[in-house]
């Protein structure tokens, strides 16, 4: 299978290059040629198929031509080895709840699945680097951890990631380095775009970014799509409608392609918080970026959101988006209310990003519909805001627990591209 970019001014690349590219080369995103229709035999036999069955024959659809069965169902497996359960919140109500992996979020999925198929096309030893505001680089760090032929660098600004998120990516060892630059994200950005640069580095050593806009972080959240409906066919039989809280839209992206590839969702909706350039979009049909704002939901905090060239590749025309899609967007205090209310209705726990997505479907779900919203992240991952909600002192899972008791190593790092250039020579 072949990849174009989104910009139409690169060539079509392999898999292999689009996997180690990650961005195409006129800056584009890149998107695969075809994206098949899946046979009605594999639907009526999908509800009694596990996850790690229905991801693989969705694996196959897309990556079947590039990779070899055995290593492609393997890297299936190896990603999958956590629970995705779809819970029953109200009577028409249900969250998927992407929480259980490593990290506890979704973007687990994703980046277990990228590190497993670089490692696959990467035959000599490469380095990834990261820059992370806080949850990228544990998913990130976690996806690569023990994979072999890869060592990960994650830059993150000292002192401006919360405990909990630090720990997540600073106690790992093996084959991943935590560097704590002195300064902010944007610094930890500008460090890591000269590193890719910078020609005398890249002739010494490999190296490759790891983020969300890859193809083998995006396609693979198609998989969890089909297994959510497939569990919901043995509980409903009324038309699907999926929820998902966007912020790069990467994630909805994804469950769009599954609707292409004949997956029976009626309609999506695209849950935002303050940032909502995509809810404005639908109203007016354009698109108009504003700065970004700081939202309890923070890992949607995203005011152009990257993976809206590939929703737009996708469907063509505003008024085709508009059929398939609708939107929401909501306030600090709605969702704050929202996770008070859920719980005391239904003694559920949503994070503020799960809030979205579930506020949307209890507004916006007609009588002859049923919802399921993705559960994005565990609320204890925010354990300081939802504490605040709910009054309360809400439990940390075992999994975050054992982060917070390893021991931080981490490299110091002066705010300074020569500093960090030498660092990665001698190591
Ligand atoms: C990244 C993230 C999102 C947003 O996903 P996109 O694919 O960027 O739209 C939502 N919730 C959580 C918890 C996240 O980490």
């Amino acid at each position: 299978m072949k990849y174009f970019s989104t910009s139409k001014k690169a060539p079509e690349a392999t898999l292999q290059e689009a996997v180690v590219r990650g961005l195409a080369p006129d800056k584009g995103l890149y998107m695969p040629e075809r994206i098949k229709q899946l046979p009605q035999e594999f639907f009526e036999r999908m509800p009694s198929m596990t996850l790690q069955e229905i991801a693989y024959y969705v694996a196959d659809a897309f990556f079947g031509e590039d990779v070899p069965a055995d290593k492609l169902r393997q890297i299936v497996y190896d990603t999958l080895n956590f629970e995705i359960p779809l819970v029953k919140v109200t009577e028409n109500i249900y969250s998927l709840e992407l929480f259980h992996g490593p990290t506890l979020a979704f973007k687990d999925v994703g980046a277990r699945f990228m590190a497993r198929l670089l490692a696959h096309f990467n035959k000599e030893q490469v380095n990834v680097l990261v820059a992370t505001s806080g949850d990228t680089g544990s998913a990130v760090a976690n996806g690569f951890l023990g994979v072999e032929g890869i060592h990960v660098y994650v830059l993150y600004p000292k002192g401006k990631v919360s405990r909990l998120q630090e720990a997540q990516f600073t106690t790992l060892g093996q084959n991943i380095t935590a560097i704590e630059v002195d300064g902010t994200f944007d610094d930890c950005q500008a460090l890591v775009k000269n590193a890719f640069m910078d020609t005398e580095l890249n002739a010494h050593m490999r190296l490759t970014s790891a983020n969300s806009i890859n193809v083998a972080r995006f396609i693979p959240q198609s998989f969890y799509y089909f297994w959510a409906v497939a569990q919901l066919l043995n509980h409903s039989q009324l038309s699907t409608v999926v929820c998902v809280p966007s912020g790069n839209f990467g994630n909805i992206t994804s469950g769009l392609f599954g609707k292409r590839m004949g997956l029976s969702i009626k309609r999506f909706i695209a849950a935002n918080n303050r940032n909502d350039v995509f809810f404005r979009y639908l109203q007016s049909g354009d698109y108009e970026p504003h700065p970004t704002i700081a939202t309890y939901a923070n890992a949607m905090d995203v005011s152009d959101p990257s993976n809206f060239v590939r929703l737009l590749e996708l469907y063509g025309s505003y008024e085709a988006v508009k059929a398939d899609i609708s939107g929401a967007t909501y306030t600090d205090k709605q969702i704050a209310d929202t996770i008070r209310q859920c719980y005391k209705d239904n003694n559920y726990l949503l994070d503020p990003h799960g809030a979205c997505g579930y506020r949307a479907l209890q507004e916006g779900l007609q009588p002859d519909e049923v919802g399921i919203f993705l559960e994005t992240a565990h609320p204890a991952k925010f354990k300081d805001r939802v504490d605040k909600i709910l009054n309360a002192d809400i439990a940390i899972p075992a999994k975050l627990q054992a982060f917070m008791k390893g021991q931080k190593q981490t490299v110091p790092m002066a705010n300074n591209f020569a500093a960090f250039k030498q660092y990665l020579i001698r190591n």
